[in-house]
Parts: C-alpha cells; structure tokens; sequence
C-alpha cells in the first residue's frame, strides 16, 4: 500500500489541502512541516489496528519498511491476548514460561512505570480486561464478585522476572498480563529502531493512530506539527503541538468504546474498581510527548485514570516528558490543560500552537536527533524538582 502525498487526508479548520496528514481517530497526524518534498506512507493491518510508516522519497526503501512492519508483527505474535499461541497467552495458561528478549524488556519496561504512576498504568490488569471483554460479547456486566476477585489478581508486584533465566512467573493461577495500554508505542519504538539501523534518518511511525514515534526532523531545524483530535468532531483538531523527535501518545476515553447492555463503556481501566475509569475521569484525553513512545503510551493510559493534579505533578516530576489534557466542559466544549514545560506559541490555522520550551521541543535546533536522542533511551525516573531545574508549575487552566 505505497502512497504518494495525494494519498494524505486534510483536517482542521483552514488548512490547506494536502499541507495536512490526519492518521485517523485518535489521533492527529498533521503532517504539514514535510514541506514540499515527497514521500510515501504504507500501511499494514496489525496489532488490531494500522502500523502507518511515512518515509520521506529520497530515503524510502521497499525492504526497509517491509522489515519494520515484520518487526510489528513479531511483536504481534509474542504480545497478543487475542492469540491463544503467543507468549503472553501462554504465560498465562502455564503461569511460567521462558520468554523472547522482547517479552522481557516490554515487561520490564511495563513494571517500572506501573510503579512510576502507582499503578494507575497496570500490566496485570489481564484478567480485568478478559472480564470486560466476555461482559461485551454477553452483553451483560460481569458481577461484583468476578470483578472483585479479578481485580485481587492485577498486583504487579508480585510477578516474578528473572532475567538471566529469561522467565516470568505468576504465584498465582489466574494472573496475566495485558500489555494493551503501552504495546502499541513499544512497537513503534522498534520499528523505528529497524528503520534507523537502515539508515533512514527521517520517518513518522504510528500505530493505531494514537502512539507516535518521530524520527529526525521533516526538514532542518523544521518540527513535526501534530494536531490533537477534538473531543466532539473526529474530523476537527483541537489543538496543534509543535515537537522534535521522540515519542507521542494520546489515550482517550473513546478510544475504543465497548457496548454492553445498551450502555456504552469506556476501554480504560482503573485498576483501583476494576471498572472503566469514565464517567469518573474528567479527562476526555491525554497525550505525552516524552522520549520514546513506550513511556508516552503507558503514561497517556496513567493520566486518563489519575487525578488530573496528580497527573500533572508526576509528568512535573519527569524530565523530557509533557501532558497536554483534553477536558470536557458541561456544555462538551474543550478545555486544554498542559504541563509546564509546554507554552503556547500563537496559534495555527486558528487553533494553539503549543511547544515545548525545553529539550523535547523543536527549539533546540535539532540537538535532540542524532546521538543525543540515544539519550533520550534511558528509562524515565522521577526526578526531585532540583535536579530537573524546572519552575514550579503554574495554574493548570490555561485556556
Ligand atoms: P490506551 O489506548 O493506550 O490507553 O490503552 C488502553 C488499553 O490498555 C485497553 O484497551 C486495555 O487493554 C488496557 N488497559 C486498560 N486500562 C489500563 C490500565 N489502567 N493500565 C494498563 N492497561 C490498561
Ligand atoms: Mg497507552
């Protein structure tokens, strides 16, 4: 499915034809800052959702792509609950199994920041989300009491990974993981790590058209412009953020909405009920500009289940990494609410243009592709407040 620049979809108010790529539901792709060159995006069927790879002409490679999207699909194959055969299946039917490396730092890498959000971003909420899934093909909630006991069985802690074995193990039947909230940006995070090890030094990988990698610059010293969808009108962006290479991912409530008994539920989980997290989460969405796409992904998921100010003062507490929240009013307008590393700079086509004013933006002239992006591998930690020598953070509302 090779394409040319006529193949691109335009959203948003006033822009130009073409000048825009939209990547769909979630999501927000304007692709306008690929100024005038060529190039081709392809796209395949995976994960339950589109891998898109957009290359600029003069690097495309057939074999290239075709070997990222393969990457994809390994992944597919070792991480899908929907397979009985892949290994998260099998891990949990077996309660032990010696795993592919990949399975491991996905696992690894899904702990670390289950402990960084207090588990509001939770790897073990499998049997949780099997519940909900059955509710929807029943059509009927599961009862309190599968919930309850579902629920005693989403404890991260208490999986057991032992990397010079290369296995992971439950102490409990029952247990399984569910890489569903962070799959998707670890997978783009290798595809993007194969199209680089080719030699392709610009490229816009997405999944799913919420989790975003960004490699290298559309043009130099130029910024991806990324439109963030309108919580009312799948066709309309509401805001425009203005970002460098790195990882982009927005969760929302209506991400993948499930029906069940006539009632429509959101696919977000709050491992604290074990129930969808609306109608209680104010927050319609959250994306997460932040070094790679795997800490974007289970960090957009985390701030849809937390407090908005405990949200927002953990993303303070990360360096590199920014929120920007979409929020309902009653009467369905928008309200944009964003971390402090993030400003408003104008407005695009009538919309905010929102930048971040530190490393991850596009206002370092680039510093942050080339090696200093390999920096930008190492895993998020919290940071006190000193060492990230950021401002406090100002009033959360800002428009
Ligand atoms: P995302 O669209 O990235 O927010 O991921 C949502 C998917 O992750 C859901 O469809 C579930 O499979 C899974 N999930 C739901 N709630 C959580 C949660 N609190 N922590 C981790 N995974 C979750
Ligand atoms: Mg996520």
């Amino acid at each position: 499915m090779a394409g040319t620049r006529s193949t691109l979809r335009t959203v948003g108010p006033g822009r130009k034809p073409a000048a825009l790529l939209l990547a769909g539901a979630l999501g927000l792709i304007l692709a306008d800052a690929l100024g005038a060159q060529g190039f081709r995006t392809r796209m395949r069927f995976q994960m339950g959702s589109l891998t898109e790879i957009t290359v600029p002409d003069g690097q495309y490679s057939a074999q290239s792509v075709s070997r990222a999207f393969d990457v994809v699909d390994r992944l597919d194959r070792l991480l899908s609950t929907y397979k009985a055969d892949s290994e998260v299946s099998r891990l949990a039917a077996l309660g032990k199994l010696r795993v592919s490396p990949e399975t491991m730092e996905i696992a690894e890498a899904s702990l670390r920041l289950a402990r960084l959000t207090g588990g509001a971003f939770n790897p073990m909420l499998g049997p949780v989300i099997a519940l909900w899934r059955q509710a929807e093909e029943l059509g009927r909630l599961p009862s309190p009491e599968a919930l309850e006991a579902a629920r005693t069985l989403a404890d991260f802690e208490r999986v057991e990974l032992d990397r010079a074995a290369g296995t992971i193990a439950f102490p409990v039947r029952g247990m399984g993981l569910n890489f569903g909230a962070i799959g998707k940006g670890f997978a783009v995070d290798k595809a993007a790590a194969s199209l680089q090890r080719d030699g392709i030094r610009m490229a816009l990988v997405t999944s799913g058209t919420s989790s975003h990698r960004l490699i290298g610059r559309p043009r130099d010293g130029a910024c991806w412009e990324l439109g963030i969808r309108h919580p009312g009108d799948a066709e309309r962006a509401v805001t425009v953020l203005r970002l460098g290479p790195g990882g982009l991912a927005t969760s929302a409530q209506s991400g993948r909405p499930r029906e069940i008994g006539g009632r429509i539920y959101g696919h977000i989980v709050d491992p604290r009920t074990g129930r969808p997290a609306e109608p209680r989460s104010p927050v319609w969405s959250a994306s997460v500009p932040a070094p790679t796409a795997t800490d974007a992904d289970a960090l957009a998921t985390a701030l849809i289940v937390m407090e908005a100010a405990d949200g927002m003062a953990l993303v303070e507490s990360l360096p590199r990494v920014e929120a920007l929240l979409v929020r309902k009013n009653p009467d369905g307008s928008p309200r944009l609410v964003w971390s402090s590393g993030l400003t408003q700079q104008g407005t695009l086509d009538g919309l905010p243009l929102i930048v971040p004013v530190t490393e991850i933006g596009c206002m370092d002239g680039g510093a942050s592709s080339g090696p200093a992006a390999a920096a930008g591998e190492q895993p998020l930690r919290a940071q006190p407040e000193t060492q990230t020598g950021r401002p406090p953070p100002p009033a959360l509302n800002r428009w």
